[in-house]
């Protein structure tokens, strides 16, 4: 089977989670911290909170700038339904912005400035499939508006240059299906040096001192000046992140050149299949997507993959058609984000893959097709 995605785990992790346990303390401590300092120092920003999870670090990120009750945050509806999720748990409301057009799934900035009120407070961005956004063009559109700009960059963990620097907040995510990962994890960075301590004391229930310093003896007793979370990452997990760190830009660069011998290969032999998004537009290279012919019958093609022992995948059912963001927000209508939604298909793509397979990928796909 050529999975989809896989994870990439060798003995490095599993001596570095065996150091822990022999270590014997197992939160946050010294490990979360120094994979902070490594995340930072490759993204070429100041400091970053390491949290639970990507989800976790959206909803660090309003509660900080205390985004709630009574605010809009733009959205786009062609994300992972998390982004959203965050805006609603906040006690905001989520607003869905339409995609750039059915074969360019970036949130359109044209449709968010259709879209602003005297509510609107804030925009959350996301790199679809590790494609960077234009930020700066973002960053002018929300200094114009006086609104804050957060990035969901679950996608581009290691995108140097494209991603956490310009913006207000951006959370990325080391699930299991990422670029890099800890089981689950996330990273929060944020721009402003009080706002970055407003997470961080928000990560663990608003106290003032940490489990660690009080087992050190580096303190005695703690505040709670916050009504905050517990949204800690713990040391098994920083462990395995600054070893996959180590290895992300490598695996980054890999990715991206598989991608490009898709590109080569589908131009060649289903040019009626289109690849959103320029050859060179910068990327992560996190996922394969590519759009099928309008009259194509995606659930049928998708079988005969998996027959073929291909995995494949869509990216993403928009999250306003849901049911529950129907029942709630009522009857949104984006037509380029349900087309796209509608036609999306997303091919096998990781480090460990060959081009032989990318090769094999592409016939089966061609085949079922057919
Ligand atoms: C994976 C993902 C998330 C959630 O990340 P977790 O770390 O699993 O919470 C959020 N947004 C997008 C776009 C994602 O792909």
């Amino acid at each position: 089977m050529i999975e989809l995605g896989a994870p990439a785990l060798g003995d490095a992790e599993k001596q570095a989670l065996i150091a822990v346990l022999d270590d014997r303390w197992l939160t946050m401590g010294a490990r979360v911290r120094a994979f902070e300092h490594a995340f930072a120092e490759l993204h070429g920003v100041v400091d970053a909170v390491a949290v639970g999870s990507a989800t976790a670090a959206l909803q660090l990120i309003l509660a900080a700038f205390d985004i709630g009750a009574g605010d809009d945050v733009l959205v786009p509806s062609m994300s992972f339904v998390a982004t959203a999720a965050a805006v609603v748990h906040s006690g905001a409301t989520p607003v869905f912005v339409d995609i750039e057009a059915s074969d360019r799934p970036h949130m359109s900035l044209d449709e968010a400035r259709r879209l602003i009120t005297p509510r609107t407070r804030a925009i959350m961005v996301m790199h679809y499939g590790g494609f960077a956004v234009d930020l700066p063009a973002w960053r002018r559109f929300a200094d114009e508006h006086g609104l804050l700009l957060f990035e969901d960059a679950a996608h581009v963990a290691g995108l140097v240059g494209a991603t956490g620097t310009g913006t207000d907040a951006a959370a990325f995510s080391f699930f299991t299906n990422k670029n890099m990962t800890t089981a689950e994890g996330g990273m929060v960075v944020v721009a402003d040096e009080a706002r970055r301590e407003r997470v961080r004391l928000l990560r663990s229930h608003g106290m003032t001192t940490s489990t660690l310093d009080r087992d050190r003896g580096r303190a005695v007793g703690y505040d709670v000046v916050e009504c905050g979370y517990n949204f800690r990452m713990d040391e098994l997990r920083a462990a395995l992140g600054l070893v996959q760190i180590e290895r992300l830009p490598t695996w980054n660069r890999t990715r991206v050149e598989l991608l490009a011998r898709y590109r080569e290969l589908l131009e060649e032999r289903l040019p009626e299949v289109c690849v959103p998004f320029a050859p060179h537009h910068p990327t992560s290279g996190h996922i394969m997507p590519i759009m099928l012919p309008e009259r194509c019958d995606r659930a049928a093609i998708m079988a005969s993959m998996r027959a073929a022992e291909v995995q494949t995948s869509v990216h993403y059912p928009a999250i306003h058609q849901f049911t529950y963001y129907r029942h709630r927000f009522g009857d949104v209508r984006l037509p380029h984000t349900e087309a796209f939604s509608r036609r999306e298909l997303t091919l096998p793509l990781h480090p460990a893959l060959s081009s032989a397979d990318v090769e094999r990928v592409v016939e089966a796909l061609a085949t079922a097709a057919r």
